[in-house]
C-alpha cells in the first residue's frame, strides 16, 4: 500500500474531482457510521496507511458535498484549489503561528494577508488584524476590544480591574443579530437580559430611527452590534447611518460581517456598505464566501491598542519578535495553526478582480434563482435579493398549510440530491434559505438546481 500522504492525496483528488457529480446530501444513519468508526479504542495501534485507508472508507458515506457547486445550505462556500493545496502545506509544515520566533514565514504571510484584507475591504490602514477560528471568535475579539475601549474611555481598565464593579456598559444589538454575537457577549460577561434590542425592518436590517431612540437612553459606555449580511435575507444594516449615530455618542460599533463584509470588495456592491470604514471592529470569515477551508476567521480592530489589551497573549517565556508580528497579540488563542497560508493562497490566486468577480457572480446566481423560482405559483420570494441569499417559501396548490408544505418540500429536495438547501424561520413562518457562496457554482448548476427544486414542489 502507498504511504499515508500518497493515499490521502489520491483519495482527496478523487473526492474533489467527483464533487460536482456526487449526490449533495447524505442519507446515512449515524448508527451505520458508528458501526465502523466508533469501535472501542484498541490497546494496540495500527499502521498509518491502514488507518487512513479505513478512515477514508468508513467516513465516506457520511461526507456531505458541502464543498461542491450545488450546496446552497447555510452560508458555506467551498474551497479554492490554491487554498486547499496551501492548507495541505500548512498541515504538513505544522507551524505554530503564535509567535514570529516559531515561524517567521507564517508571521510574514499573516502580516501580508492582514494588509491585503484591509485594502480589499477598504478598512482603516492602521487597523490591526487577527486570524481566528471563525466569525464567532472574530465577533468575540472585536467586542472584547470594544469593551476594553469604551470602559477605558471612562477611566476603567478591564485588563487590570476586570468587570466586577466596572461602570455598566450598554449593549445595543439588532433584533436580527446572529446567535454567535449573543454567544460572544455572553462570554464577555453580558447576558441576554442586558441587551437593548433595536427593531429590524422587513428585510432584517436595523431600523435607524429606533436605534436613535435606543441610543438616546444609553448614558455612558456603549457597544453597538451591527450586521453586514443577514444569514437569511442577506440584508446589510445601514452601517454608515449607524456609525454616525454611534459617533455622536462615543459608542463603539462592531460589525458582524461573517460573509456580507466581502460586499465591500466588490465595486458594484460597495455602496451598499458605504461608511463601513467608520465602524470600530469587524468580524468576517475566510471559510465562507472567500472559499478557504474551515478554521478561518478574521477580526479587524480600528484601535490596535484596545485589540491587544483585550485578547493579546503573553507568557513568562515569551520571545518577543523584535518588532516582528506575533500572531497571538491579535488572537485569543496562543498556539495556533498557520491559517494565513490558505488565506494568502486564496487571495493571491483570485487577485483583487477575482475577489470582486466571485462576490458578483454569486449574487448574480442568487438573482437568477429568484427569477426562476419566483415565476412558479408554488414559490413566494420573501426577500429583496441584495446579496447572495434567496429567501422563499413554498405555496401549496390546495391552499393548505404553507409551513408544513414548505418543510416537506425542503426534505424532499434534500433527499433528491441534485442540490441541498435548508429550512429556516422568517417572521414566524417556515421558509427556505438558499445561499450561493461557492466559487465553482455555474449558471448550469443554477438552472439544474432550480428545476429540481420546482420538481420537488410539484
Ligand atoms: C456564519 C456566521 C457567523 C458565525 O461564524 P462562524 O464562522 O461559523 O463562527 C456569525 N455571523 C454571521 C452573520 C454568520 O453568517
Amino acid at each position: 500500500m502507498a504511504d499515508p500522504l500518497e493515499y490521502a492525496s489520491r483519495e482527496a483528488r478523487r473526492f474533489v474531482a467527483d464533487l460536482p457529480r456526487r449526490a449533495v446530501g447524505t442519507r446515512v444513519a449515524a448508527g451505520d457510521l458508528r458501526r465502523e468508526l466508533a469501535a472501542p479504542l484498541a490497546d494496540d495501534g495500527a499502521s498509518a496507511d491502514a488507518v487512513i485507508a479505513s478512515l477514508a472508507r468508513a467516513a465516506e458515506p457520511g461526507i456531505v458535498a458541502s464543498a461542491g457547486p450545488r450546496y446552497f445550505g447555510f452560508v458555506t462556500g467551498g474551497t479554492l484549489p490554491a487554498a486547499l493545496a496551501a492548507d495541505w502545506l500548512a498541515a504538513a509544515w505544522d507551524q505554530n503561528a503564535g509567535m514570529y520566533a516559531q515561524s517567521p514565514a507564517a508571521a510574514v504571510v499573516e502580516e501580508t494577508v492582514a494588509e491585503w484584507v484591509l485594502d480589499l475591504l477598504g478598512l482603516p490602514r492602521q487597523a490591526s488584524v487577527g486570524l481566528v477560528t471563525g466569525a464567532t471568535m472574530a465577533n468575540f475579539t472585536g467586542l472584547a476590544a470594544g469593551r476594553h475601549a469604551v470602559l477605558r474611555a471612562v477611566g476603567w481598565d478591564v485588563a487590570e480591574d476586570g468587570l466586577q464593579g466596572a461602570p455598566a456598559v450598554h449593549i445595543v444589538a439588532g433584533a436580527e443579530a446572529h446567535a454567535t454575537v449573543l454567544a460572544a457577549l455572553r462570554m464577555l460577561g453580558f447576558g441576554r437580559r442586558q441587551l437593548r434590542i433595536v427593531d429590524a425592518d422587513g428585510e432584517g436590517r436595523m431600523r435607524v430611527d429606533h436605534l436613535r431612540a435606543v441610543l438616546a437612553a444609553c448614558d455612558g459606555p456603549t457597544l453597538v452590534c451591527a450586521q453586514a449580511g443577514n444569514v437569511n435575507s442577506g440584508a446589510l444594516d445601514p452601517i454608515g447611518a449607524i456609525a454616525d449615530l454611534a459617533a455622536a455618542r462615543g459608542a463603539w460599533v462592531h460589525v458582524d460581517g461573517a460573509f456580507g463584509l466581502w460586499a465591500a470588495a466588490s465595486p458594484r456592491l460597495r455602496a451598499a456598505v458605504a461608511g463601513i470604514e467608520r465602524a470600530h471592529s469587524w468580524a468576517t470569515d475566510g471559510h465562507k464566501w472567500l472559499n478557504v477551508p474551515y478554521d478561518s476567521g478574521i477580526v479587524v480592530v480600528a484601535d490596535p491598542g484596545a485589540h491587544a489589551a483585550a485578547v493579546g497573549g503573553t507568557a513568562a517565556y515569551f520571545v518577543a519578535g523584535g518588532g516582528e508580528r506575533d500572531g497571538m497579540t491579535w488572537s485569543p488563542e496562543f498556539s495556533r495553526r498557520a491559517r494565513a497560508f490558505p488565506l494568502w493562497a486564496a487571495l493571491r490566486s483570485l487577485g483583487r478582480r477575482g475577489v470582486a468577480d466571485l462576490v458578483d457572480r454569486c449574487c448574480a446566481h442568487a438573482r437568477r434563482f429568484a427569477e426562476i423560482l419566483g415565476q412558479s405559483p408554488r414559490v413566494e420570494i420573501l426577500n429583496e435579493v441584495v446579496l447572495n441569499q434567496v429567501l422563499f417559501r413554498f405555496v401549496p396548490a390546495d391552499g393548505g398549510d404553507g409551513d408544513a408544505f414548505t418543510r416537506a418540500v425542503v426534505r424532499r429536495i434534500q433527499d433528491e440530491g441534485t442540490c441541498w438547501l435548508g429550512g429556516t424561520t422568517w417572521r414566524d413562518r417556515a421558509a427556505v434559505r438558499l445561499s450561493v457562496s461557492n466559487w465553482a457554482t455555474t449558471s448550469e448548476d443554477v438552472e439544474r438546481s432550480a428545476a429540481a427544486i420546482l420538481a420537488c414542489a410539484r
